[in-house]
C-alpha cells in the first residue's frame, strides 16, 4: 500500500494531530462541503465531539480547533496570534462568514462534547451539523481523525485505503517481508525504491520538497532549544530543553564530558520539539504530533554527533522512515487512540532506527532489524496524558523514544540482519494488543499516569 512521504510528514500545529490538527481539517471539510451545497433555510453550524476527543478535546484543544476550522483556517498557514483575534470576534459576533458570503451562527457553546458515548468506527469521532431555523439538521457529515492528520469520512472509512492503487507504483510491499523481498530482487535500499514509489506517484522536486519538511522539523528543535516557561494547560509543566542545552553547551569540548552526555543531547532534541508542540507551536507529524520530537531528534543526532555525517542523508533517512511508518499505519496503526502510546512513540522509534540504520549504512535487512527492535521494545504502552495535556508523560517519552530509537540502530548495525521476530509480526503484536488494551489506556485519561497523580 502506497503512502507517501508527504502523507506520513505533514506540517502540523501542536498540541495533537489527531485531536488539534485533524478537528481543525475535518471542521474545514465541512465548510467546504456546506459551500459547495449551500442549502437556503441553514442558518447554525455545530460539532458534537465523541470518545477519546470528549475526553481529552479540552486538552488537546479540540474545541478551539474545530473552531479555527470552521472559520477556514487550515494547520499548514496556522497563525496563532491571527486565531486568538478571530476567536475574540467570534465571541462578540457569534456568527462565522462562509467562503460563499453567507452568514452562519456560531459560537463555543456550538461544539457539544458527548462524553459517555462513542460513534462506531473509530474512538476519535465528530458530527458536524447544519441547521435551520427551528434547529432542525439540514445537513450532516461524520469524521473520524484516525492518527496523524489523517481525517477520514464514514463512507471513506468503510472503502479502506484510498492512496493510489498498488500497480501505480514501482515497489508496492505491504509488509516488511514483501520490502525485504522487493529489495533483493531489484538490489535496491528501502529508500531508493520509497524514492522510485514517489516519483511514480507524481513526486516532483522530492529532495528540495523533503529537506523542507527537515528544516520545519529543525526549526521546532531551535525554537524549544532557546524558550523557557511554564506550558499552558494549568499543570504548571516547566519547559526543560532549554537548560539541558545550556548545561550540555557548557560541556562541549570539556575533557571530562561524560560518554552520555550523547543521550542528553537526543532527549533535549526531542523534548525541544515536544514542548513547542504542547505550546501549540508548529512542528511535524512524525508520524504524530504527539511523537513529533523522536524522528527529528535522531536525525539532529546524526547530523551533530556522528562522525562524517552529512545533510545530503537526510532524504534518505526521511524516505526509510516513512516507509517503515507507511507498512506500521497500513498494517496497525498511529493512533494513540486505537491502540495506546505504542503507536504514536512506538511507530516513531521505529521509524527513526530504521533512518538511522540506512544513514550508518546498514543493509534493508539490518534496517527492517532496527525498526522491529525499536517497536518491540515499545510494545504494550499505554497512552494516559495527565489531564488530557500532551506533556506528562509525553514530552520526555520522546527523548526515551529517541534513546531506544539509536540503541536499535547500533544493536541491528552489529548484527547481520538475521533475527527471531519479523517486523511484520511485531506490527501484527502492536495492532492485537491495541485492540486487547483497555479504553482507559487509549487516550481517554481514565487510567494510568493520568489518575495516580496526586492532587495537590
Ligand atoms: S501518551 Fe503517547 S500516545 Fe498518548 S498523547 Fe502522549 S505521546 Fe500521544
Amino acid at each position: 500500500m502506497f503512502l507517501s512521504v508527504f502523507d506520513i510528514f505533514k506540517i502540523s500545529i501542536g498540541p495533537s494531530s489527531s485531536h488539534t490538527m485533524g478537528p481543525m481539517l475535518a471542521a474545514r471539510r465541512f465548510i467546504d462541503l456546506i459551500s459547495s451545497i449551500d442549502p437556503p433555510d441553514a442558518v447554525a453550524l455545530g460539532c458534537h465531539l465523541y470518545g477519546s476527543l470528549a475526553y481529552t478535546g479540552e486538552g488537546h484543544g479540540t474545541i478551539r480547533a474545530v473552531l479555527c476550522g470552521l472559520m477556514g483556517m487550515r494547520p499548514e498557514s496556522y497563525d496563532p496570534e491571527a486565531a486568538e483575534e478571530a476567536l475574540t470576534q467570534l465571541d462578540q459576533s457569534a456568527a462565522v462568514s462562509l467562503p460563499n458570503g453567507r452568514l452562519m451562527a456560531l459560537s463555543r457553546s456550538s461544539i457539544v462534547v458527548e462524553k459517555g458515548s462513542r460513534l462506531p468506527v473509530h474512538p476519535n469521532g465528530m458530527m458536524f451539523v447544519l441547521s435551520d431555523e427551528r434547529g432542525e439538521v439540514v445537513v450532516s457529515e461524520t469524521y473520524y481523525s484516525i492518527g496523524g492528520g489523517f481525517v477520514v469520512t464514514e463512507a471513506e472509512m468503510a472503502l479502506g485505503p484510498t492512496m493510489p492503487a498498488s500497480a501505480e507504483v514501482p515497489f508496492p510491499f505491504g509488509s516488511a517481508a514483501e520490502m525485504l523481498a522487493m529489495g533483493d530482487a531489484s538490489g535496491l535500499s528501502i529508500a531508493a525504491m520509497k524514492r522510485a514509489n514517489e516519483i511514480a506517484g507524481g513526486g516532483a522536486d522530492l529532495d528540495t520538497r523533503i529537506m523542507a519538511i527537515w528544516a520545519v522539523m529543525d526549526r521546532s528543535i531551535e525554537r524549544g532549544l532557546c524558550t523557557d516557561g511554564i506550558l499552558p494547560g494549568g499543570l504548571n509543566v516547566r519547559r526543560r530543553a532549554k537548560g539541558l542545552n545550556d548545561k550540555l553547551q557548557a560541556q562541549v569540548g570539556a575533557n571530562d564530558a561524560p560518554l552520555h552526555s550523547a543521550i542528553d543531547w537526543l532527549s533535549a532534541y526531542a523534548m525541544a520539539v515536544n514542548e513547542e508542540n504542547a505550546a501549540g507551536g508548529q512542528v511535524v507529524t512524525a508520524p504524530t504530533n504527539g511523537a513529533a520530537g523522536v524522528i527529528p531528534a535522531v536525525v539532529r543526532y546524526y547530523l551533530d554527533l556522528v562522525p562524517g555525517a552529512s545533510p545530503a542523508a537526510v532524504p534518505d533517512m526521511l524516505l526509510t522512515a516513512a516507509a517503515i511508518g507507511g507498512l506500521i499505519k497500513t498494517n496497525a496503526s498511529i493512533s494513540g487512540a486505537e491502540v495506546g502510546c505504542q503507536g504514536e512513540v512506538g511507530s516513531a522509534s521505529a521509524m527513526a532506527a530504521a533512518a538511522l540504520c540506512a544513514a550508518l549504512g546498514g543493509t534493508n535487512a539490518q534496517i527492517e532489524n532496527a525498526a522491529e527492535i525499536a517497536l518491540e521494545h515499545h510494545l504494550g504502552m499505554t497512552c494516559d496524558p495527565i489531564r488530557g495535556l500532551v506533556q506528562v508523560p509525553c514530552i520526555e517519552r520522546n527523548g526515551m523514544g529517541a534513546v531506544k530509537a539509536v540503541a536499535a540502530a547500533s544493536l541491528a548495525g552489529l548484527g547481520d540482519g538475521q533475527h527471531i521476530v519479523p517486523l511484520d509480526a511485531v506490527i501484527e503484536t502492536m495492532r492485537q494488543t491495541g485492540r486487547d488494551m483497555d479504553e482507559r489506556y487509549k487516550e481517554t485519561s481514565l487510567g494510568g499516569l493520568s489518575v495516580s497523580l496526586p492532587e495537590c
